[in-house]
């Protein structure tokens, strides 16, 4: 049960793997974490289908069942798992300060320790319409909307391991995928190269980026733009699925940490300490450059044992 007048040891800001290894080592070090799962419960694993490459299981687990697992995992050692959004932040610029997280109605919760591991979201393109046909042929997840074009064609945006894992999936389900990529090469991995280039029905548009986004109540089609031979060419699509990389959820945090001109949270080097004292950040909020699933339980694991020695030194 949650005490709000309890000034608490461990609060923990979001539900990847970060967020709940943070809350294991947490919990059993008897820092009893209290965790807000934020607007995605359980990170982005939940939107991929099949997890290949996190240690342990040698068949591959499906994104949502790790997380449910590790969820499972933090509640045994009894963390408290809160579904309310924190509206705002007041962090203590002293050693063994006081911070306040505050949910809606100025309703606060006051801890001698914050890991934060909000996680990123994905990019937008910032064309004309792709915001209005979000939900109407425009998509962030092939594994949570891919089921809508069933027999169709649809293009994926991005040459990176996540536009080639969406590509993939979708090959299973629609009838021709389109995957447009902006320069000459893929920044995915190879295994995903030599993967994609063996499926058929995936049609691979280098040198093209995508101009116009048509459709009036839904979506229609796009216009792509060929920078070598300088031809554009109209796709006609009922779906369009966007993976161009992420932005960290750090809005939260301007001005009240030190962040990077990207948005990341700063961390000293070999810890996950912000420049607050009392505040560690871990997982992709803090990586623009691993962000794995294994690597954010890593840290997640660091900012708890981070903190543990934090609160023994105050
Ligand atoms: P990345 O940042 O790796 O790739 C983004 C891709 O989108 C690049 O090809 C980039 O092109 C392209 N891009 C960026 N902006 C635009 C734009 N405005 N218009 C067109 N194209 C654009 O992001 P991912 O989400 O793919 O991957 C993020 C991280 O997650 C990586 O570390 C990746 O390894 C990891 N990941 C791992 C998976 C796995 O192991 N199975 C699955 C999914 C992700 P350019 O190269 O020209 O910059």
């Amino acid at each position: 049960m949650l005490n709000k007048n309890k000034i608490m040891d461990c609060v923990i800001l979001g539900s990847g793997p970060a967020g709940y290894t943070a809350a294991i080592y947490a919990a059993r070090a008897d820092l009893h974490p209290i965790l807000f799962v934020g607007m995605q419960p359980g990170g982005q694993l939940t939107s991929t289908t099949k997890v290949d490459n996190y240690p342990g299981f040698s068949a591959g687990i499906n994104g949502n069942e790790l997380m449910e697992n590790c969820k499972k995992q933090a509640e045994r050692f009894n963390t408290i798992i809160i579904h309310k959004t924190i509206t705002n932040v007041d962090f203590s610029d002293k050693k063994g300060g006081i911070h306040r997280v505050y949910m809606k109605n100025e309703e606060n919760i006051e801890s001698k320790g914050i890991i934060i591991a909000t996680g990123s979201s994905p990019k937008f393109l910032g064309m004309d319409k792709e915001k209005k046909f979000l939900g109407l042929g425009v998509s962030f997840c092939a594994t949570c909307d891919g089921f809508f074009h069933k027999e169709k064609d649809v293009a994926v945006i991005g040459g990176g391991d996540t536009a080639l894992e969406e590509a993939s999936y979708l090959s299973k389900i629609c009838r021709n995928v389109y995957l447009v990529v902006r320069k000459n090469y893929f920044r995915a991995s190879k295994a995903l190269q030599d993967r994609i280039s063996k499926i058929n029905n995936v049609n691979i548009f280098f040198c093209s980026q995508i101009t116009k986004i048509m459709g009036n109540d839904f979506l229609e089609g796009i216009q792509i733009f060929n920078t070598r031979n300088k031809i554009s060419r109209t796709i006609l699509i009922s779906g369009l699925f966007i993976a161009i990389g992420h932005s960290p959820n750090t809005k939260l945090f301007k001005n009240k940490l030190n962040l990077d001109e990207r948005g990341y949270i700063i961390v000293e080097k070999g810890s996950t300490r912000t420049n607050k004292p009392g505040i560690f950040a871990a997982g992709d909020v803090q990586d623009p450059t691993y962000r794995q699933a294994i690597t954010s339980a890593g840290t997640g694991c660091m900012a708890a044992l981070d903190l543990e020695k934090y609160l023994c030194l105050c």
